[in-house]
């Protein structure tokens, strides 16, 4: 047959059917949305002209050489440094949590080996190895700084107290003790000039590729195709059999208004009682480009449903056990590859998401020359 379908058109998708076309692969990529590029999708406003982050703005950030010479194949990318800041109480603060915000929340002017003394004294010592949000908060950075930015936002951010989640959620954010307010570590990061839909355009350029928008994966398609990669729902590959894996939504309120709102890109309001978490600014995720209106965003999360678009799997305790039945049923089918942060219930950034695809895609083109079974998770959910 020497054809495949692809349910999504993300970053998974979009990449696996570039490099299976490449190889003289046909694709047929079958989209629920009516635009390809998932929740990366960007567009320009048509009042503004402003660059939109329709699902939330993505900033493209990484380590891996290889990952970041491949999306610059697709787009150029300016160079963007992700500035956070924190409203709590009424007064701002820096983010990610750095010598600055320390001296502005405790009323200090400490040194670096100060403030590094300063939060050793703070952080409870007792706790040996952190296994809840909450615990790896106090364990280091201590309470007062938990309590300011991370006990309110976490808790509208996941819709549960930080002790039933787990620390890697915090792990994610660096606490610095100098002044550098990067909120991303990594040596590669920035915005693609135009967006993300020009790279998603460009990677889906292909004669080999069909792309079905507003179009599931038909139910019964199997024979038609060599072999079948879904970047969806696990569960809702199963029609939720076992139950549905929790995902929390966002809805963004948006608003078109003159001049400046908030004069940065982004500004989370840590207290519990502001209902949104964040609000964000378009036009500062191009500051190469000018323009006099603006367009914010107020960022609210909640409970997933199964109409709603899932953006971040919650992965409780509970959740795991469901995934492991889930994972157990897609192991004995044939044919199929999960993948993708839906596909495997996983937190993934855009990098990582790239990563994994090329991987998937280098793994199927090697099966078919070896002539071996592919399997049905290359990256497992289960970690
Ligand atoms: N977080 C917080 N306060 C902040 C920023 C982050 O409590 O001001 C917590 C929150 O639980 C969040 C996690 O740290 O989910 C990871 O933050 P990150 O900025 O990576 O979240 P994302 O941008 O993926 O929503």
């Amino acid at each position: 047959m020497n054809k495949v379908a692809i349910a999504g058109a993300g970053f998974s998708g979009a990449v696996l059917a570039h490099e299976f076309a490449k190889h003289g692969i046909s694709v047929d990529v079958f989209e629920s949305r009516d635009h390809i590029g998932g929740n990366c999708y960007t567009y320009r406003d048509e009042e503004t002209g402003i660059l939109i982050h329709k699902y939330g703005p993505h900033i493209f950030h990484t380590d891996n050489e290889m990952v970041w010479e491949y999306v610059n194949q697709f787009s150029r990318f300016m160079p963007f440094v992700n500035r956070v800041k924190a409203c709590f109480d009424g007064k701002i603060y820096s983010l990610p949590v750095n010598l600055h915000t320390i001296n502005q929340l405790y009323g200090t002017s400490l040194s670096p080996e100060e403030a590094r003394q300063l939060i050793e004294t703070e952080a409870d010592l007792t706790i040996e190895s952190p296994v809840t949000f909450e615990q790896q908060a106090k364990r280091f950075i201590g309470e007062k700084l938990y309590k300011a930015f991370f006990y309110g936002y976490t808790k509208k951010q996941w819709g549960c107290e930080p002790a039933e989640l787990p620390a890697s959620i915090l792990k994610r954010l660096p606490v610095r003790f100098n002044y550098d307010d990067n909120y991303f570590s990594h040596h590669f990061q920035g915005i693609p000039a135009e967006g993300y839909t020009p790279i998603f355009e460009a990677l889906l350029d292909d004669p080999r590729i069909d792309v079905h928008l507003e179009t599931p994966l038909p139910k019964e398609h199997s024979s038609e195709y060599d072999h079948t990669f879904y970047s969806g729902g696990l569960d809702a590959y199963f029609s939720y059999k076992f139950g549905d894996l929790a995902y929390r939504s966002l809805q963004f309120d948006e608003q078109c208004l003159d001049g400046d709102y908030q004069g940065c890109a982004v500004m989370n309001y840590c207290d519990y009682d502001i209902p949104y978490t964040r609000i964000t600014e378009h036009k500062y995720f191009s500051p190469w480009e000018q323009h006099d209106k603006t367009i914010i965003f107020k960022e609210y999360s909640f409970p997933a449903s199964r109409e709603d678009i899932p953006f971040y799997p919650i992965r409780l305790a509970s959740e795991k056990k469901m995934l492991a039945e889930y994972v157990k049923l897609a192991e004995s089918l044939d044919r199929v590859t999960f993948l993708g942060r839906l596909g495997t219930y996983r937190y993934l950034d855009m990098d990582k998401t790239i990563e994994e695809a090329l991987t998937v895609a280098d793994r199927y083109l090697d099966s078919r020359k070896q002539n071996r079974t592919m399997p049905v998770f290359v990256c497992s959910p289960l970690v």
